[in-house]
């Protein structure tokens, strides 16, 4: 905490600008890169204890490796988490989950940095969390360490369900192509008129269309896949053309999921930068 702590004091004072990321597994950096710090909470920032069925971790703690130890202590909350590539920190600020169920729900308390180094702490009912979306993302808190509040159950039945989980998004989910997980977010409006948006796209006929090398991927419409060069260029042409399509379809426009970080260290979701 007092390496983030120096090192955010250097680039304010030196007016660099900053982001902090966990895998990126969520991110689309721009082509130009960015003028500016990286801070990456990673295995260093990665310890996590268990406390009957409390469990404390650091941001960088990888999510699928703190399910699976959750899931040999017979404590349950996190198989749904199982197969989200991200870390703690990342999964936080995304409020991040699958299955209708998020990790806000499963919160007791955040603690963070502010810009200035302060560290303070939230209760989980503080923390802005709502579909995808929590008080972490306007980049002005690190997130340091949470506490999860998992449930006791027996160890069998939480790893079959992890199991279960972990072939369902095998088979539904473009795994082997590099990708950044859902392009797009479900609008509540969007989902109830016309469905979640991998079907709206399906539906609007744009499985498989390509620009550059990203592609909407044929196994799951809301995944665009790196075909092997694909540029961020490629990527956000790509995405502006899907979200084109499926207002001239539906009328509405479907809003994005994934972040895109500018030359300047802007992070925003991908549409609001299009
Ligand atoms: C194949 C694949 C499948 C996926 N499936 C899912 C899924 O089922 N459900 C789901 O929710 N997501 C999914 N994702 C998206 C992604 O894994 C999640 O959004 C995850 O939470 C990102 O974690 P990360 O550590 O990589 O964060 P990053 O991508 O590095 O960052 C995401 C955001 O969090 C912020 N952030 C990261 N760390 C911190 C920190 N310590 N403090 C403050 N802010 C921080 C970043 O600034 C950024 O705004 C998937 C991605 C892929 C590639």
């Amino acid at each position: 905490m007092e390496d983030i702590k120096a090192a955010v004091g250097i680039l304010n004072d030196c007016e660099v600008p900053w982001v902090v990321i966990g895998r990126g597994s969520n991110l689309l950096f721009d082509d130009q890169g960015i003028r500016g710090a990286v801070i990456k909470l990673g295995r260093s920032f990665s310890q996590a204890s268990f406390d009957g069925e409390k469990v404390r971790g650091y941001a960088g703690v990888w999510i699928p490796s703190l399910a699976r130890r959750s899931a040999s202590l017979g404590l349950s909350g996190l198989e749904h988490m199982v197969g989200i590539p991200g870390t703690l920190g990342g999964v936080v600020a995304m409020n991040g989950g699958s299955l209708r169920q998020n990790i806000g729900q499963i919160v007791d308390w955040v603690t963070y940095m502010n810009r200035d180094g302060e560290v303070d702490r939230l209760e989980g009912s503080e923390c802005g969390f709502s579909y995808r979306t929590s008080c972490f993302q306007d980049t002005s808190k690190i997130v340091l360490e949470a506490q999860l509040s998992l449930i006791p159950s027996d160890v069998q039945s939480v790893r079959e369900e992890m199991v279960q989980v972990l072939r369902e998004r095998k088979a539904k989910f473009p795994l082997s192509q590099p990708n950044c997980g859902s392009v797009f977010s479900n609008d509540p409006y969007i989902h109830r008129e016309w469905g979640p948006p991998g079907k709206v796209i399906e539906m609007c006929g744009l499985k498989g269309l390509r620009i550059g090398d990203a592609q909407v991927s044929h196994r799951h419409a809301n995944f665009t896949v790196n075909l092997g060069n694909a540029t961020s260029q490629d990527v956000r042409a790509l995405v502006r053309t899907i979200r084109h399509v499926v207002h001239d379809v539906t009328g509405c426009h479907i809003p994005c999921e994934v972040r895109y970080v500018s030359p300047d260290g802007e992070v925003t979701a991908l549409h609001k930068s299009l």
